[in-house]
């Protein structure tokens, strides 16, 4: 059976999307909450293939961006992870990735698309917005410290202009980061208990972030 074959039936399905330069804790809890607040049937993870804002100089490999998402996950039965976007070629804006995935999942009756609330204050500017909103929904996962007022601002914006509501979710988990995490790493600190160690193993095995 492939991957796609065992989530065709799959009725409520989220997306978390994100770069997962690395993954860790922050991106697992609010994958997690997502999940039971919406009482999803799966969590597909799908890490950015050549996202528009990025230079691509910049970030780690994908092969091991999705190597450590794949570790990360490897123990929930509800989490899943994609290599679309990281096998399509050119710029991979997020609503090429969700159409495919309407395109997949023919059972589909909800689908959310779970990002940091920093990626969704951009929203306004992505690839065709108007298109996305209308094929799914969109969960915004916010840090401690957020400033929620720039947050409520844009989304009511969203609301008065596409009539779509987005949601919010604070976790306070995501106080960890991954820049923080590659900073870390870059200058021989700890990063134990801020991911798992499965990725813990696999960042010092490959030296990544060593520079
Ligand atoms: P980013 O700019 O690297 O991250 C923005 C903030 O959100 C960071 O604080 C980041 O923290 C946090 N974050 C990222 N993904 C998260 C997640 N899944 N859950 C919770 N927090 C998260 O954003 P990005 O990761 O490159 O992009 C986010 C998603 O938006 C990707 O799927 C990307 O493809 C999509 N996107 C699409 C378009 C478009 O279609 N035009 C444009 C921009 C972004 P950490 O660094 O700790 O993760």
């Amino acid at each position: 059976m492939s991957f796609f074959d065992a989530f065709r039936h799959d009725r409520k399905i989220a997306v978390m999307g994100g770069t997962f330069d690395p993954i860790h804790y922050g991106h697992l809890v609010a994958a997690e909450a997502v999940r039971d607040r919406f009482q999803l049937d799966k969590v597909i993870f799908i890490p950015a293939g050549n996202p528009p804002h990025k230079n691509s100089k910049n970030i780690t490999d994908s092969s091991h961006r999705y190597n450590m998402t794949m570790l990360a996950t490897a123990t929930n039965p509800y989490f899943e992870v994609s290599r679309i976007e990281i096998d399509r070629k050119g710029i991979t804006y997020t609503v090429d990735t969700i159409k495919q995935l309407r395109a997949l999942y023919c059972a589909i009756d909800e689908l959310y698309f779970i990002t940091g609330a920093d990626a969704v204050l951009e929203i306004l500017t992505w690839h065709k917005v108007e298109e996305l909103l209308k094929l799914c929904n969109f969960v915004a996962a916010t840090r401690p410290g957020f400033d929620l007022r720039d947050l409520e601002q844009k989304l009511h914006e969203i609301k008065s202009k596409y009539g779509k509501e987005i949601f919010h979710i604070e976790i306070p988990s995501l106080a960890i980061s991954s820049t923080d995490i590659r900073n870390r790493v870059r200058s021989n600190h700890t990063i134990k208990y801020l991911l798992p160690e499965s990725v813990e193993q696999y960042i010092l095995k490959y030296g990544i972030y060593r520079e």
